[in-house]
């Protein structure tokens, strides 16, 4: 009996549909536990974040797009299988937050980012109208100084055209060179479905990197990710 390890692409496994609600957390402390792996999503509130899981996960329900933005402060997360979550965090930059509120929304983002194990990377949402904003900025900030990759939707192209669209990609990528190799963008649209499948890939790279779980004392050529050819997607 061979041991075969599995080293075939596992990026068809991920059903996003099978997302369910697991819980809410007011911060890191009553979070579920740290284990497996999960990616979180950010942005500014109305940057189109509960839209774009629900197109992910064709749940219309699953996230609620934003009532009262600001006002119910929560981590949710959702299970896709025993080891694998999506992570909705609290959108920012509501104008109405009391400044309290807001550093100490910024404190418990601040610790996610750096300190959850099991997080593999931040998508991070931004209106394709408005990148880049300083809590944006900020949020990319802290995860490439802890080591976290960070995805960029710019969401909403469809109300751009598309050579408006191209050259917001083109400069969003340009920003994002300055953070180091761990940042990647794309165009989306929660509206036209345009975009679905390069972020699919781009979680199920993430969320099946077994290359985290590994001993980086041990010696081990590793194989490279040889699927990682996702055009649409501008990593660098
Ligand atoms: P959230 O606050 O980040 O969760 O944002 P929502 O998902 O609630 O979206 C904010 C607003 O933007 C809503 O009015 C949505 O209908 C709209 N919106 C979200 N995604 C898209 C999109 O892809 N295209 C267009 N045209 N509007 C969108």
């Amino acid at each position: 009996m061979t041991h075969t390890k599995d080293l075939q692409p596992r990026l068809e496994r991920i059903n996003f549909r099978d997302a369910v609600f697991l819980q809410s957390a007011s911060a890191l402390n009553n979070a579920p536990k740290d284990t497996g792996s999960e990616v979180a999503f950010a942005g500014r509130s109305n940057a189109g974040k509960s839209s774009a899981i629900n197109t992910l996960t064709q749940n219309k329900k699953l996230a609620r797009t934003s009532r009262t933005p600001g006002r119910t402060q929560l981590i949710n997360f959702f299970t896709l299988s025993d080891n694998q979550r999506l992570v909705d965090l609290p959108g920012y930059g509501y104008a109405k937050v009391p400044l309290k509120m807001k550093r100490e929304w910024n404190q418990h983002l601040e610790n996610y980012l750096q300190r959850r194990q099991s997080l593999r990377g931040l998508v991070l949402l931004m209106d394709i109208r408005h990148p880049l904003t300083e809590t944006d900025e900020q949020m990319i900030g802290w995860a490439s100084s802890a080591g976290m990759p960070v995805h960029v939707l710019l969401t909403k192209a469809d109300k751009l055209k598309r050579g408006p669209a191209k050259s917001t990609l083109l400069s969003v990528q340009a920003r994002l060179t300055e953070y180091g190799d761990l940042t990647s963008v794309q165009l989306f649209s929660s509206l036209k479905r345009d975009g679905l499948r390069d972020l699919e890939k781009k979680l199920a790279t993430w969320l099946t990197d077994e290359s985290v779980f590994d001993d980086p004392n041990e010696s081990d050529t590793g194989e490279s990710d040889p699927t990682d050819t996702d055009s649409a997607c501008m990593d660098h």
